[in-house]
């Protein structure tokens, strides 16, 4: 009798390469980076990659969508001695690389099961948010044989960020032009420090984010039938949106960035 035969181990690299194409610092502890990926690489809007630097890999929600040629991501430095990759990527300069795992992994995605989607974030919290935003518009852009951009259709979206300062938003002009062309994008940063010089002359928003979410279901008048709620970043952040809401009766999709000691 034959005995079946073993297929030969496929000889899949666990890792492939990019290359740092461009960075742009926001503060000394946050920027904006641009990896262009040595093979393909495919994605779902809210995805994250895993990426590495001397054999130490942390994972980066995607900014960008995948319809992009490069991989845009939004980096804050964990300063030594608690962080261990961030420092290192924080010294990479144009033309250096990193290792890429082949895969984009998560499920913290767009559910397209309701009408309204409410996005909450703190800081680099906003990413998978922005992915969403641009693939959908993209979408809709594309569909358009007008081939004029059209508001993004049936979908509500609100995205809420929280940061301690007014220069640790990121993403903030591309999601207030959003929100001042699209009816059904509303962008409402927030601040926590207030009454700290750094943010002198901040006329927007004030307080957690988190605290402020009642709030903004009453104004636009959300319901738990007909609305997510996605809360993303801090995990304290999220346990208090899932205490708040969750308890409302919201379905509350979460994606923390870290553990919360
Ligand atoms: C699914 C997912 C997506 C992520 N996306 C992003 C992203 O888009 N941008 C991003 O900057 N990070 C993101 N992170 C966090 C990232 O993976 C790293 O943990 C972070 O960059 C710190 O790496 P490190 O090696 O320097 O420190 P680590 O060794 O990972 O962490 C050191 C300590 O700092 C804590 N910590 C980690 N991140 C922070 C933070 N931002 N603020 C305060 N404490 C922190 C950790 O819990 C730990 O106690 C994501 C994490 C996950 C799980």
């Amino acid at each position: 009798m034959t005995q079946p035969t073993k297929s030969p181990a496929t000889p899949r690299g666990r890792f492939t390469t990019a290359t740092i194409t461009r960075r742009e610092d926001l503060t000394e502890e946050l920027w904006r980076l641009w990896l262009k990926p040595e093979q393909g690489f495919m994605f779902k809007p809210g995805q994250y990659c895993t990426i590495g630097v001397d054999g130490i890999e942390r994972a980066y929600s995607i900014v960008s969508s995948p319809r992009e040629k490069e991989i845009e991501l939004f980096i804050e430095l964990v300063p030594p001695p608690d962080g261990m990759l961030t420092p290192l990527l924080d010294d990479l300069k144009v033309g250096d690389t990193v290792t890429l795992r082949p895969r984009a992994k998560g499920i913290f995605v767009l559910k397209p099961t309701v009408k309204n989607h409410l996005f909450i974030a703190t800081v680099t919290g906003v990413v998978p948010y922005v992915s969403i935003l641009r693939y959908h518009l993209e979408t809709i852009a594309g569909q358009d044989d007008e081939s004029e951009m059209q508001s993004p259709g049936e979908f509500n979206f609100y995205i809420l960020e929280g940061a301690s300062y007014g220069d640790e938003f990121g993403y903030d002009e591309e999601l207030t032009k959003l929100a001042s062309e699209h009816d059904n994008i509303h962008f409402v940063p927030t601040i926590s420090r207030p009454n700290e010089e750094k943010n002198a002359g901040w006329t927007g928003e004030t307080g957690r984010v988190n605290s402020l979410t009642e709030k903004y279901i009453d104004k636009y008048g959300l319901k738990p039938e007909d609305t997510i709620v996605y809360a993303c970043g801090n995990p304290q952040m999220i346990e208090d949106v899932k205490d708040r809401l969750g308890n409302a009766g919201y379905q509350v999709e979460e994606e923390r960035f870290w553990k919360d000691d």
